[in-house]
């Protein structure tokens, strides 16, 4: 038995995983791929409360009451500031520094990951360092795919996950969840929710957190067609 390299994962890879030489599961490969084409849509969101903290305090002729500076605002800068490729040395196997003097710019954190795939790979970087440039070529198929395989898959799947949760909590934009009114095939609570753009359905029990596709949810269904019934009752 294999675990997913990722720490915040608890899955077993499975023999296609295994035989594809992968050190990070299917499903947090996907995750990662959601989340990085989620970040565009935050970005958009933090940069126009940047814009509101940075246009004056008058609208339309009115003197606008001054509040308290809001929530985040040094994080929002924080988050959309630039890094430079040169910065992002990492080092795959060290410990990660996590400092706690705030958050790290988005580009910041996704440099090191870039970097280190097109130096091994020597593929072509993105022609711009912009935080949606850099996700995008980090969700392409090719460099995910290599990460997947990599024995710091792991850390760069925990590393972006801190990144999203950091990001949502300035943005307060969370893709939305709702629950399924299905019992989790596999511990039989009603704790399945599924998520916005996210392929997998997740058992949010504590002792269970499975995963499942709408197919695999479909097929549990139709075997147990009166738990759905007494479900819905
Ligand atoms: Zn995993
Ligand atoms: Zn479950």
């Amino acid at each position: 038995m294999t675990p997913c390299a990722a720490a915040t994962c608890t899955r077993e890879l499975r023999d296609n995983e295994l035989a594809a030489h992968q050190t990070l599961c299917t499903p947090c490969v996907d995750t990662i791929r959601t989340w990085l084409l989620e970040l565009p849509t935050q970005i958009i969101v933090l940069e126009g409360s940047r814009q509101r903290e940075t246009t004056g305090s008058r609208t339309g002729g009115r003197t606008v009451h001054r509040t308290a500076p809001l929530p985040g605002r040094a994080d929002t800068l924080n988050l959309l500031g630039p890094a430079a490729w040169c910065d992002g040395v990492r080092d795959p196997y060290g410990d990660s520094t996590d400092d706690q003097h705030g958050a790290l710019p988005i580009a910041g954190v996704l440099i090191p990951w870039v970097r280190l795939i097109t130096e091994e790979r020597r593929w072509n970087p993105p022609l711009v360092l912009t935080p949606q440039a850099l996700a995008e070529w980090l969700a392409a198929p090719r460099p995910l795919a290599w990460a997947s395989r990599q024995p710091w898959g792991g850390d760069m799947r925990d590393e972006l996950h801190q990144l999203m949760r950091t990001v949502r909590d300035v943005t307060n934009v969370r893709p939305r969840r709702r629950a399924i009114t299905q019992p989790c095939p596999r511990c039989d609570s009603l704790t399945l929710v599924e998520t916005d753009h996210q392929l997998y359905i997740d058992c949010t029990h504590p002792d269970c957190q499975s995963i499942f596709t709408r197919a695999e949810l479909a097929f549990a269904a139709s075997i147990h067609p009166e738990a759905l019934k007494a479900n819905a009752a």
